[in-house]
């Protein structure tokens, strides 16, 4: 007899699109800016899975005016309209949500170009932005004890928030391969926690990092990975030809793609 994969539970959320104020921001470091967000419209925002995201809305360059996308009459986004090529969304990871305060945060990487990175080290309070979902949310099975996390600077805020709510008898391990100033990045977790860094400055990748790793049985493993997608493709075959993880037990999707704007995607098959 085959033995299957545990089965996650997806939770489908209606599709909202919300207005969310900048309250405050926080300089994490030189290239991470944290930014809390609030207003009225976050009364009925739910963030039910940790590595959920959210559309991000941004102004037009030189403007506040935000383009947001026609939904239909059931609350989904309209396929059938056109998009307009004005829109400038781009998927975010809601950090923390505060319930009681109606505080959003979300953690920014700056990289070099791209209408997020921009408004994000421009940002101040008072200024808004549109924000559609979370979509849907994904839980992982509980009788996977041991998790793989592995990503660069954009996974930090999913991996940050898995490790704080797994239980003392979970154990990670986390391969990171972010900036110099983001290895100050707070990670707190009840779990046993390894961690595990790309040397700066030197050729190691997230993949050569991988094969060096010593990985525990496949059978408790629930695997994460988000990064560049070249990078995430890598991770996912190399786990599944060498170290035979069921797909089924890993989630892995490409956060940006090199050279190309507004770039991520899950990566299946
Ligand atoms: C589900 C999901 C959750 C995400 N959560 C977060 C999050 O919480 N925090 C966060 O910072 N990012 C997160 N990202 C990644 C973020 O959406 C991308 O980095 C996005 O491309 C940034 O938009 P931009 O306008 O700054 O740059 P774009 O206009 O999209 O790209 C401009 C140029 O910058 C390059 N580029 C894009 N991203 C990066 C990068 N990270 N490093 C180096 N070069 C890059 C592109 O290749 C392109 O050449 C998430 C992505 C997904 C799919």
């Amino acid at each position: 007899m085959t033995e299957t994969a545990p089965i996650p539970t997806k939770i489908r959320h209606k599709l909202r699109l919300r207005r969310i104020e900048v309250a405050q921001v926080i300089p994490l470091s030189e290239t991470m800016r944290r930014i809390v967000f609030t207003g009225d419209d976050l009364h009925d925002f739910v963030t039910a899975g940790v590595d959920d995201h959210v559309k991000l809305f941004f102004p037009q360059p030189g403007t506040s005016e935000v383009i947001l996308p026609d939904l239909s009459p059931e609350g989904g986004s309209d396929r059938s309209a056109p998009r307009d090529p004005r829109i400038l969304a781009r998927d975010y990871t809601p950090r923390r949500f505060d319930e009681e305060r109606q505080e959003l945060i979300i953690d920014f990487v700056l990289h070099e170009e791209g209408p997020a990175t921009q408004w994000a080290a421009q940002a101040k309070p008072g200024q808004y932005l549109g924000m559609g979902g979370p979509r849907a949310s994904h839980i992982a099975p509980d009788t996977l004890t041991h998790h793989l996390l592995i990503g660069d600077d954009t996974a930090l805020p999913a991996i940050a928030r898995t490790l704080e709510t797994l239980p003392p008898n979970h154990r990670a391990t986390v391969l990171l391969d972010t900036r110099e100033t983001d290895k100050t990045y707070p990670l707190v977790s009840h779990a046993r926690v390894e961690i595990h860094r790309c040397q700066t400055g030197g050729s190691e990748t997230l993949p050569s990092l991988l094969r060096v790793v010593v990985l525990p049985s496949v059978k408790k493993l629930n695997v994460w990975i988000a990064a560049e997608i070249d990078v995430v493709r890598a991770l996912r075959d190399y786990l599944i030809a060498e170290e035979a993880v069921p797909r089924g037990q890993i989630r892995a999707a490409g956060y940006w793609r090199r050279d190309s704007a507004a770039g991520g995607e899950r990566v299946e098959g």
